[in-house]
């Protein structure tokens, strides 16, 4: 099953890599065919290469949207060797064959991401090339076909180790990575069509990834795992760079997520710093430094943020890496570190550092994707803001320009808390988080717990949540639970409202002297 390799048609957009890539096939006796620019690069480097118009007989034409679809390439491709009727067939048409196609698409996915018009996007969907690629593959019996700059040297070294031929072995998993590629090239133009028309629910839908690890185990040992990147180029835990410590794991590249996606909710604003465990965050907090806003995040719970994952909304400084590495944190991700920072956890050889460059954008149109038995659901990801001015206040009582603040804020970080979520805060600092529960009143009791715990923890005369406020990602069903608020101290509540007995629940808050206000928007998150 060895197949060596007498012709290459070499055809690539991303022209990284590709002249040694060449040079090297050339000083191993292959004839090199290819397309205008690739060409053209080929023969400045001094390669002798045959242009694909000169073996097709026709010239590139129409903007190059038809370059190689001509039966002298796809016979060329598809022709089996070991078949009589083929092999007259070429001899009758003067096709010859092609053992190698080396295609790197039009960058399709890079276009949409740079925010190109629909022309333009239309433009720089391939044709050939994709047309080419399934028909090497098809044909990997005979046919090598490379379609990633990574596989340049892997097929060097495969004809290094096989005496100038490949194996079939090696030319199935070039065949398979192939056909994931035109898949995955297919499935971003119908998405980008899709969203282009403005259609939530197409017909079809279609997702591909590349892999960017390969993990030893999911959410348990027991699970097989992987993490894909998506393509779309967006900040966040896909695009970090690890400086140090030992690979992400599932759990931890779910962690990391959840606490970037919080913590870039604060984008421009004051620094911020989320610490999240499960999922969920921890502590939340703003400061005038990054180091307070840490710190204050930190002392919201402090047993559950040992060994949690810490965000940052602003590059790293030495003093917030110095606080954040006195306490064990599996993972810090935030846009950058500066070089003091850097040295800081350069002694902490376990913590790991992701950097990223850019928060991601909480407003980005992103599709969430669910599996459920038989199939999966897809919905656009929760942007919902709430503005002071969508606030409707509800109670006899306003609330004061301070709660105001600090219910906004809560409101943001219960967004990202798992339903039922009940989230505390006071001066822009989460006291109290609850998470998770299946009764609204029991989040509303385990964050005051935590309060009180914490509030023990650092020695206070009486828990943070006297004269907090509080956040509920869904209305209240019951009264209970705002009567718990107000018995914990907290006077102002921030809720969508709209439950049947809202009427009973303002007349709790009232009685207490709570100031109440509805977004008329849910955060529940699942
Ligand atoms: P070059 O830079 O060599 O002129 O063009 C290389 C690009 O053209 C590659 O990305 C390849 O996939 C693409 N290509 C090759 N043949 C065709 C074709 O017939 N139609 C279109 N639209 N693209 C092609």
């Amino acid at each position: 099953d060895l197949v060596s390799l007498r012709r290459a048609l070499i055809s690539v957009s991303d022209k990284t890599g590709v002249v040694e890539f060449a040079r090297a096939l050339a000083a191993r006796g292959v004839e090199l065919l290819s397309t205008g620019g690739t060409s053209a690069l080929l023969r400045e480097a001094g390669l002798s290469v045959r242009d694909v118009a000169d073996v097709t007989g026709f010239p590139e034409m129409m903007d190059g949207r038809v370059k190689t679809l001509h039966p002298a390439v796809h016979g060329g491709l598809l022709a089996l060797r070991d078949n009589a009727e083929h092999q007259t067939a070429m001899a009758d048409h003067g096709i010859d064959p092609i053992d190698l196609l080396v295609v790197n698409l039009y960058p399709f996915e890079a276009t949409v991401a740079k925010g190109a018009d629909y022309d333009t996007c239309i433009e720089n969907i391939d044709i050939g090339g994709p047309a080419m690629i399934r028909a090497a593959a098809k044909n990997h019996l005979f046919v090598n076909v490379v379609v990633d700059v990574e596989d340049y040297a892997a097929l060097l070294t495969e004809l290094d180790a096989n005496d100038d031929r490949t194996s079939l072995a090696f030319r199935q998993r070039l065949a398979q990575t192939a056909y994931a590629r035109t898949a995955a090239y297919d499935a971003a133009v119908s998405t980008w069509m899709a969203a282009a028309l403005g259609e939530a629910a197409p017909r079809r839908r279609a997702f591909a990834g590349t892999l960017a690890q390969t993990l030893r185990y999911g959410e348990n040992p027991h699970q097989s795992a992987a993490f894909y990147t998506d393509g779309s180029g967006r900040a966040g835990v896909a695009t970090a760079k690890q400086w140090q410590g030992k690979e992400l794991s599932y759990n931890n590249i779910n962690d990391t997520d959840a606490a970037f996606e919080l913590v870039a909710e604060f984008g421009g604003e004051a620094p911020a710093c989320a610490i999240i465990k499960h999922a969920n965050p921890c502590g939340v907090a703003t400061g005038a430094t990054l180091l307070e806003a840490y710190t204050r995040a930190y002392d919201c719970d402090r047993t559950s943020a040992f060994g949690g994952i810490v965000a940052l909304n602003r590059p790293l400084d030495a003093a917030t890496a110095e606080e954040i590495a006195r306490i064990f944190t599996e993972v810090v991700i935030a846009p950058g570190a500066d070089e003091a920072a850097m040295q800081v956890f350069a002694a902490k050889k376990n913590l790991r550092l992701l950097t990223t460059g850019a928060l991601p954008d909480p407003a980005a149109p992103i599709l969430t994707f669910r599996q459920v038995g038989g199939g999966f659901l897809v919905q656009g990801k929760d942007n919902g803001r709430i503005q002071l001015a969508d606030l409707k206040v509800v109670t006899k009582r306003a609330p004061t320009d301070a709660e105001l603040a600090d219910m906004l804020f809560a409101w943001r970080v219960a967004k990202h808390v798992k339903s039922n979520a009940i989230v505390y805060v006071k001066d822009g600092a989460t006291v109290g988080v609850g998470a998770g529960q299946m009764s609204r009143v029991d989040s509303t009791r385990i964050a005051a717990r935590k309060a009180e715990d914490m509030a023990e923890a650092l020695g206070l005369a009486a828990p943070l949540t006297r004269g907090c406020v509080a956040a509920s990602d869904a209305f209240f069903p019951f009264a209970d639970g705002v009567e718990v608020l107000a018995a914990v101290g907290a006077t102002a509540v921030i809720q969508p409202g709209g439950s049947m007995r809202d009427a009973e629940v303002i007349a709790a808050a009232d009685a207490a002297g709570l100031a109440m206000v509805f977004t008329s928007m849910r955060h529940f998150r699942h």
